[in-house]
């Protein structure tokens, strides 16, 4: 605490992002990072793009990464709101849209980054439990709310919400805006973006960081109705007018035309899910069924913080939060199949001992 600080920053719990060590040698299932790189029409066009425009500013509209997003998804381009990862996409949403007289609803256990953007924007809020089984029941939802955002598949859970009981919520939940986080949909959802035609309160949260392998880049999108659009756009135009570079807007383009890559990988991914999620039943875990690219874990015999110390000793790093019902579980990034077997190493010996 600093006699500097404004009474915002005195007020401020930040979130903390996993680790990202800066010790070689380490395998990274911490923070849900693809294991393969990304296409290689992105490292090529990142090349093309590294001149002498870059003393240009960028196009502070990204015109042609939310052409390449609509076309994507049959949608128009004033239907797409880009930018520097979905987190940002998120931020403008809890202020442009989700900040209202009545409480903003989601899951107990989600994305920890929400209540900390209600912290840093005076949301009000309520937290709905998820069912015993961790999945989210949208019936506990159908309450009066100045909002409502999830994550599908959920995060750290990786559960997984059907597009009809999606469908279903909106058609009952018609005054309030309704966020849907999705993150991870590339690993075994089904996005609700068809969803936006009909439901103008719909808006749907993506990143090409996860299923496009570019967390470095920094670029997330939403689509929905052009009126929810707007309201991202004048958060955006009053807080950064050029929140993607010239070398995030090209390489994200080149990551959304590239569908061979993305379907290659992301199948690899989820091929190597089934495998680990196998891997660690048969040491005894109990694994929570998942469609995204980790699984979250817990063993009926260990602590769930000393399982994720001894894996540091191996080198290998994991996530867990010291949050209320989820403190006895893992959660662990989906790898390249020879982390999944070193992983597999690792366990049997902590568990052995
Ligand atoms: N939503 C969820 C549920 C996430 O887990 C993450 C990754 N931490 C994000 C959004 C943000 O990802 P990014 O800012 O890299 O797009």
């Amino acid at each position: 605490m600093s006699r500097f600080w404004s009474e915002t920053v005195r007020g401020l719990t930040p979130y903390v992002p996993g680790e990202q060590p800066k010790v070689p040698d380490l395998i990274k299932l911490n923070t849900n990072e693809n294991p393969y790189g990304p296409s290689p029409g992105v490292l090529a066009t990142l090349r093309a793009e590294a001149a002498e425009t870059l003393r240009l500013y960028p196009d502070p509209n990204a015109d042609r990464l939310k052409a390449a997003v609509a076309e994507y998804y049959r949608v128009r381009p004033n239907q797409v709101f880009a930018a520097n990862g979905s987190d940002e996409a998120l931020a403008h949403a809890f202020l442009g849209l989700l900040k209202h007289p009545k409480p903003l609803l989601f899951p107990d256990v989600t994305y920890s980054f929400y209540p900390v953007y209600c912290g840093l924007y005076g949301i009000e809020y309520e937290t709905v439990p998820l069912t015993g089984d961790f999945e989210i029941d949208l019936d506990d939802y159908l309450r009066p709310n100045g909002g409502v955002i999830f994550a599908n598949p959920n995060a750290p859970t990786g559960r997984l919400l059907s597009l009809d009981a999606i469908e279903a919520f909106l058609a009952q939940n018609t005054d309030s805006v309704v966020v849907v986080d999705e993150a991870y949909i590339d690993f075994g959802g089904e996005t609700a973006i068809p969803l936006v035609e009909r439901f103008p309160n719909l808006l749907v949260i993506q990143t090409l960081s996860k299923s496009r392998s570019l967390a470095g880049l920094r670029v997330g999108f939403a689509v929905g109705h052009t009126e929810l659009i707007e309201a991202l756009e004048r958060v955006k135009n009053s807080f950064n007018s050029y929140p993607l570079g010239r070398l995030s807007i090209a390489g994200a383009v080149a990551a959304m035309e590239d569908r061979e890559h993305f379907d290659e990988t992301r199948k690899a991914v989820i091929r190597t899910r089934e495998v680990m999620t196998a891997s660690l039943q048969h040491l005894g875990f109990t694994v929570l069924p998942s469609a995204a690219n980790f699984v979250f874990a817990r063993h009926p015999e260990w602590n769930a913080a000393t399982l994720a110390a001894r894996l540091r000793e191996k080198k290998i790093l994991v996530r867990h939060f010291k949050l209320p019902r989820i403190d006895q579980f893992l959660r662990i990034s989906v790898g390249s199949n020879d982390a999944a077997l070193r992983l597999h190493q690792a366990l049997s010996e902590i568990l052995d001992q």
